[in-house]
């Protein structure tokens, strides 16, 4: 697999060009295999106070190392998942792990939530939002320890069961994420309809920032509109000082991306936070 990030920041996988149908299937075979066994973990991204640059939550996400294949960026295994039907327990496991760092969080004395990413069939996943509050009860978690990203393009779809699913999660108290804000060519109609409580700015924008005065104005827009809806912002795939400073002096709340930290594991993103807490005098 080789996962190419072009120079625009889109991402462009060779994956579907050039794979055979058999490679496809036999990849599907080895991700059904490590399901099975529980060899997927999660690697968490924290997200930080635009200002104080103090963590505010963590992003879960999901990491397959195969021993023929090495590792395969979720990009490219999520789709086949998806298309396999095996997204349902991929899922589960995800969020067996989210569920369990949250509690653990919490344990070592971090108020910080964990984010999850949901796709396309879970939207239409009947036992979802049940199993969320199951969770969350059997961990002993506030509704608040956990948050859900669902990607732009997503949201856009989502009637019916879709838009149940999301009206009901954030009847709980779940707070909505809007992932990739701003990919999704599409109108914003969903921003007046469904419950979100803040906008992620896709990469691609973050990383036009300093070159492209344009981006400058569809991020500054779009932190504005967030603002005036009552929205918060998260700017991703902050990468260096200077678009650090642009989102602070254009008042963007939360910054991830590979300046404060890459995606970590359970125990390394321990050691971060435990580096980042401000000294008690
Ligand atoms: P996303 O939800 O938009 O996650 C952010 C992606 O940007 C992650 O890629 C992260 O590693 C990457 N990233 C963060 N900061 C930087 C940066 O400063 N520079 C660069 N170049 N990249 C940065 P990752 O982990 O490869 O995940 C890709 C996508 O796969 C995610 O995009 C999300 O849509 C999906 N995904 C990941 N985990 C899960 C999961 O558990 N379930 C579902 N349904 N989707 C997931
Ligand atoms: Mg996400
Ligand atoms: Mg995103
Ligand atoms: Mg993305």
């Amino acid at each position: 697999y080789r996962a190419k990030t072009a120079r625009s920041g889109f991402e462009v996988y060779d994956d579907t060009q050039h794979s055979s149908a058999w490679d496809r299937l036999a990849t599907v075979e080895a991700l059904r295999l490590a399901l099975d066994r529980g060899r997927l973990t999660l690697a968490f991204q924290p997200i930080v106070d635009a200002h104080t640059r103090l963590p505010r939550s963590v992003e879960a996400l999901v990491r397959w190392t195969d021993a023929e294949r090495g590792f395969v960026p979720p990009d490219v295994f999520l789709p086949l998942a998806e298309h396999a039907g095996l997204m349902p327990q991929l899922t589960r496991t995800v969020l067996d792990l989210a569920f369990e760092e949250a509690a653990i969080l919490r344990e070592l004395g971090h108020d910080i939530a964990v984010s999850v990413n949901l796709s396309a069939s879970d939207l239409l996943d009947g036992l979802l939002e049940q199993e969320l509050l199951e969770r969350l009860h059997e961990h002993a978690l506030p509704v608040h320890a956990v948050k859900i990203e669902i990607t732009e393009s997503l949201l856009v779809d989502s009637h019916g069961r879709a838009g149940d699913f999301l009206l009901a999660v954030r009847e709980e108290g779940f707070e909505l994420l809007v992932d990739d804000f701003g990919t999704g060519y599409s109108s914003m109609a969903y921003l007046h309809d469904l419950p979100v409580s803040t906008l992620k700015i896709d990469r691609a924008f973050t990383s036009r920032l300093s070159t492209d005065p344009r981006t400058g104005v569809i991020v500054d827009s779009t932190i504005e509109m967030a603002h005036r809806l009552g929205l918060s912002v998260v700017a991703e795939g902050v990468e260096t000082e200077a678009e650090l400073a642009w989102l602070q002096e254009h008042h963007c709340d939360l910054i991830q991306g590979y300046l404060m930290s890459r995606p970590l594991p359970a125990a390394d993103l321990h050691t971060w936070l435990a580096a980042q807490k401000p000294l008690s005098v």
